[in-house]
């Protein structure tokens, strides 16, 4: 794929587990105008990687509903799901390395670990020096070492993390035989070209795990802006889990301007009447990240 370094180049990728929904319509508005605004490229990737949390329909569904918004991509749309190959040629040349071992962990055998900002349980080690006898292989893990990670978010500022005591050796390949979000994200970001990833807050924690591995797999480090992630009156994240309503595809402008408000953009009355053309070309000039609000979360609108 050609990419050319001097060219300001942001996604959009969203899994394809249900509808658009007003908190991926958010990251979908924030990466565009990001990229339009300084004039570079927006490129789409479905993240179908996750099979068991697909749905049937919902890629071409969210296709439709972003090109209804009047959303322009450049190139054709990446899907995960076939690029097996590729993932597993970053997992080998990270294999080489010295980098990846063999784990045979459950969550369970894991559940008295300490938690990652994810959730997740911190890998306490059991297997890196290799699989006890008996256990057999479950997933296969990065070896984090010692990296302390720290980066310039343009949105949350900065943040320093250090792996080994926050995360710890993070798993590549599942169980499933799925590769994990984390080696496909890198890959994918890297192959593409991508200079700016421009996304949900939620996403932040794992940032510094996407850097070491762009590190390891001699990658451009792109820049990151982490968006406020819209939540609902529980204070969940809007998903298809939390049920968050499909965003109306005939209907783009009140969602639209909602996203907008939401990324703290002050739109004049008048925009409300605009076409849909006219609406972007406003935005796209007067888009200003540093009007986002740096915060992790904040209320969807009503
Ligand atoms: N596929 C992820 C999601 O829908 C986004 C991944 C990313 O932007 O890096 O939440």
């Amino acid at each position: 794929m050609a990419t050319s370094r001097n060219r300001i180049r942001g996604r959009f990728a969203p899994s394809p587990t249900g509808p658009l929904h007003f908190g991926s319509l958010v990251a979908a508005v924030g990466s565009f105008l990001d990229a339009r605004h300084s004039g570079g490229e927006w490129l789409l990737r479905m993240e179908d990687l996750d099979r068991p949390r697909c749905r049937d329909g919902a890629a071409d569904d969210i296709l439709r509903t972003l090109a209804a918004y009047g959303f322009e991509w450049d190139g054709e749309v990446i899907w995960q799901s076939r690029r097996g190959a590729v993932y597993n040629d970053a997992l080998e040349r990270l294999r080489d390395a010295g980098r990846v071992f063999a784990c045979a962990c459950s969550r369970r055998e894991m559940a008295d670990s300490a938690l990652a900002p994810d959730g997740a349980s911190v890998y306490p080690g059991t297997c890196n020096l290799g699989l006890p006898a008996g256990k057999v292989r479950r997933v296969d893990r990065l070896r984090v070492g010692q990296a302390r990670i720290a980066f310039a978010d343009e949105v949350q500022g900065t943040l320093v993390q250090k792996l080994a005591e926050e995360v710890g050796d993070f798993v590549l390949l599942r169980a499933d035989g799925l590769f994990a979000y984390q080696l496909a994200v890198v890959v994918d970001d890297g192959e593409q070209g991508i200079t700016r990833v421009v996304r949900g807050a939620d996403l932040l924690a794992s940032t510094p795990r996407q850097i070491l591995l762009q590190q390891l797999l001699d990658l451009p480090l792109p820049g990151y802006a982490h968006l406020p992630v819209a939540i609902d009156a529980a204070g969940e994240k809007l998903s298809k889990q939390t049920r968050a309503a499909a965003i109306d595809r005939a209907r783009p402008m009140p969602s639209l301007l909602a996203a907008l408000n939401f990324l703290g953009q002050a739109t004049p009355a008048e925009l409300a009447e605009a076409s849909l053309a006219d609406f972007w070309r406003w935005a796209i000039t007067h888009w200003d990240l540093a009007r986002v609000p740096r915060r992790h979360q904040l209320p969807a609108p009503e």
